[in-house]
């Protein structure tokens, strides 16, 4: 298995390689050259395997540079018991009717971005050790991206890991997760700035290749394929676990921010998996429901991204969008590649010729969910199951509503525990979330952090000072 670049400019090359990359030379996602295929016959003989097992079949579809026994190891570990709170790894939690929640947050920073990021931190140190090389992590993070790199990859062996965080703009809970951290391997840097001009100094330093290549910067923010490939491994086990046969369809609702998660669940009903609905939701930043709603992308400045009490969804250029809009005109590379240069010249596209197809063709449905909304679905969900979720899985529990079938089971993602945000739990419900019994301690640990203006001269100083070499 070989991966390209959407924007066609890179020769196509193994997992192991794009692995350690963040974009294409090309300023492209790189994705497989063509997507395996999973049978019916072959989904019912994954209904027994655990969880750990069956990432290393869904992960063996798209990594063919580890040996089995190798990658087994590595997913054996990442999915362990004990890393992760609960026997099942994901557990399915019926809420009400059809619908229930697919537990993705039971890993060590309490949201779904462990799934990805426990088994990134075992294949790093993997491949890096085979290569006898260093690697520096550079990230930016609205929240929960950072946490879960970070304690995927403390203390790991010839790792750094530079994270780039907007200051003031997480809980104080994620503050307190991450920046408590005192490895000497991991560094949060606070940035005056909003996440997306976090986002853009990780491009900017991607993007010059002579820093990139001197600090051998690597990548595990949302654009990382390898994290997309392990997130497809939970939509196959949240199918196999609500369903007791073949062909049953099942939908998935998605809090969605940079466009990751749910194009993982895109992937994997391209691979065959019979997903009905991928129902897509946003925050007040809607701009990806606007564009599920007219075919119309258009981007907004970070001035214009409101912060809200969904803010791992207060995102405004979803990095991997063009993956999707790969597949959507048809694998066209040279497409892609004029969309974006469009993009930058006009800031936006208009694909509204194809947009009959994103809910025929691909499945795809999308609303938007508002603070009072999210109050309300927190309150309602409490009220009437006694279980209370967090802010970002309640914007999907919201739009799930508005589009559930009566005989088809929906799996909402449920994204993050509610201790997270505890203020908004407190909000809507005047509940104080419980806090697990591991974490009683956390906000009273000592805090490690650079608060630094939003300047990439800047991070780069701080990166040659303190850089794996
Ligand atoms: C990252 C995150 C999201 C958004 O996921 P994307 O892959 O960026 O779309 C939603 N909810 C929570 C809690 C998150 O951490």
């Amino acid at each position: 298995m070989k991966y390209c670049s959407t924007r066609g400019g890179m020769n196509p090359l193994p997992f192991s390689d794009i692995l350690l990359e963040g974009l294409a030379p090309d300023g492209g996602l790189a994705l497989p050259e063509t997507l395996p295929q999973v049978s019916a016959e072959q989904l019912e003989a994954w209904r027994k395997l655990d969880y750990a097992s069956l990432a290393t079949e869904v992960l063996g579809l798209f990594i063919d540079d580890i040996p089995r026994e190798d990658l087994n190891r590595l997913t054996q570990a990442a999915y362990a018991p004990g890393v992760f709170d609960s026997p099942d790894v994901v557990p399915l939690k019926p809420l009400y009717g059809k619908t229930s929640l697919l537990g993705l947050s039971q890993g060590p920073t309490l949201a779904f971005k462990d799934m990805a990021m426990q088994f990134l931190g075992q294949v790093f140190e993997y491949v890096l050790t085979k290569r006898g090389t260093t690697l520096n992590i550079v990230g930016a993070t609205s929240g929960d991206t950072g946490s879960a790199a970070e304690y995927a990859l403390r203390g790991k062996k010839g790792v750094a890991v530079f994270m780039l965080s907007p200051h003031g703009r997480m809980s104080d809970f994620q503050r307190a997760q991450m920046y408590s951290l005192q490895d000497p391997n991991i560094h949060n840097l606070a940035l005056k700035g909003v996440f997306d001009e976090c986002q853009d100094i990780v491009k900017a330093l991607a993007g010059d290749l002579e820093f990139k290549s001197a600090y051998r910067l690597g990548a595990v923010n949302s654009i990382n394929w390898a994290r997309i490939a392990a997130q497809i491994v939970y939509y196959f086990w949240g199918w196999l676990r609500a369903t007791s046969g073949p062909g049953q369809k099942v939908s998935f609702a998605v809090p969605t921010g940079n466009f990751g998660n749910i194009l993982s669940g895109h992937l994997a009903r391209e691979m065959g998996l019979p997903v009905a609905k991928l129902v897509l939701a946003t925050n007040e930043n809607n701009v990806l429901e606007e564009f599920f709603r007219t075919g119309v992308y258009r981007p907004r400045s970070a001035a214009q991204t409101h912060a809200t009490s969904s803010p791992s969804m207060d995102i405004s250029r979803a990095s991997n969008f063009e993956r999707f809009v790969f597949d959507l005109v048809g694998r066209d590379a040279g497409k892609v590649a004029q969309l974006w240069k469009q993009l930058e010249q006009q800031g936006e596209f208009d694909l509204s010729e194809l947009k009959p197809q994103l809910e025929s063709r691909y499945g795809f449905i999308a609303g938007v969910s508002t603070h009072q909304d999210r109050l309300k679905t927190i309150r309602s969900v409490y009220d009437e199951t006694g279980v209370l979720i967090d802010p970002h899985t309640a914007d999907a529990v919201k739009v799930a509503a508005e589009h559930a079938d009566a005989d088809i089971p929906m799996l909402v993602l449920e994204t993050a525990l509610p201790v997270k945000f505890a203020e908004t739990i407190r909000e809507a419900t005047g509940q104080i979330a419980p806090v697990p019994a591991h974490l009683q301690d956390l906000p009273s640990l000592p805090q490690r952090v650079q608060v630094m203006a939003c300047d990439a001269s800047l991070v780069k100083d701080y990166i040659r000072q303190h850089a794996e070499i």
